[in-house]
């Protein structure tokens, strides 16, 4: 018999799942439709028979497997392991999925949202492997958060602490999913980056993006890079809220390191240094020299090495 951790990650269209050894490495790893619309017992029925093919392929069974867990798009009720009511995945109501998918694999399954999923993958392996106290930024449709403080995921009293996309950097600013106002996800994640431009060329502001059919968050960088002064403009307002939040979350937990991971960062360093501009322009001066704010490192791996490490560590 063998300690092998399974990570699962859930995401609107694929599920992706990775078995790692004892030590975390990556063993394999596999993705398959989400087909939400078959309902959750498909759903993890389907995962079950893609764990054991998974182990099959590789020379082991399920009795090889020690723990394994799963993160999921939120809101849920983590402590009770049941998916109340995901925006995401609506067949999913009230579903036990934890219990679930323990009974599918015969083995106990620790159970989280993705971002926190993704930010104890980053913090266990990938860019806070070193340190003990994290924030981590993923900037995609949304903007999702996970903190790690003293090494261990901040869940607070029902469980949905964290949810630091949406603490407000523009009071009375633009209106957000979640119905406040002024919300750092609502300026500054990827599709509302895009938005913003896309708002101000329909608007009659000169811009080169203004020949484009529909403009992406990549569109504005590349358009910035060409010197477009409002794709300028509008990548510095992302740039400036990030950094302000940044500011926010230094004061609240003090991590060692804030790690910004999701699509946006395939911008690169012209990214990073902008966060970077405005969170020095804007911290107290005796706080500037107290975290590192980097790339997260795992891309697209995160959730399935934070799920199996969750298993792990639960
Ligand atoms: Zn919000």
């Amino acid at each position: 018999m063998s300690t092998l951790f399974i990570g699962v990650d859930v995401g609107g269209t694929n599920i992706k799942i990775g078995c790692f050894d004892g030590d975390l490495k990556l063993l394999e790893k596999v993705s398959v439709t989400t087909d939400v619309d078959m309902g959750p017992e498909v759903v993890v029925q389907r995962m079950g028979e893609a764990v054991r093919q998974l182990l099959k392929d590789l020379g082991y069974s399920l009795k090889d497997v020690r723990a394994a867990g799963i993160g999921t798009p939120g809101p849920a009720d983590y402590k009770a392991g049941i998916i109340i009511n995901s925006t995401n995945m609506p067949t999913f109501k009230n579903t036990p999925i934890r219990q679930m998918l323990s009974d599918e694999l015969g083995c106990p399954v620790a159970f989280d949202n993705d971002a926190n999923v993704a930010c104890y993958g980053e913090f266990t392996v990938g860019a806070g492997k070193d340190v003990n106290d994290i924030v981590f930024f993923t900037l995609g449709t949304g903007i999702g958060c996970g903190i790690v403080s003293h090494g261990k995921l901040v869940q607070g009293a029902t469980g949905n602490a964290a949810e630091v996309g949406h603490v407000i950097v523009q009071p009375g600013g633009e209106p957000c999913n979640c119905g406040q106002r002024g919300c750092v996800e609502a300026i500054a994640s990827a599709s509302h980056t895009a938005r913003r431009a896309a708002e101000a060329v329909k608007a009659g502001e000169t811009s080169s993006l203004s020949i484009l059919p529909e403009i992406t968050c990549k569109d504005v960088f590349e358009h910035m890079a060409q010197g477009d002064a409002l794709a300028t403009r509008i990548i510095d307002e992302t740039a400036r809220a990030l950094g302000l939040v940044c500011v926010n979350m230094l004061h609240a937990t003090d991590p060692a390191r804030i790690v910004f991971a999701g699509g946006m960062i395939a911008a690169g360093d012209v990214l990073l240094q902008a966060i970077r501009r405005h969170f020095e322009a804007q911290i107290w001066t005796l706080r500037k020299e107290t975290v590192e704010i980097v790339f997260a490192s795992l891309g697209e791996d995160a959730g399935i090495f934070g799920a199996a490490a969750l298993g792990r560590d639960a």
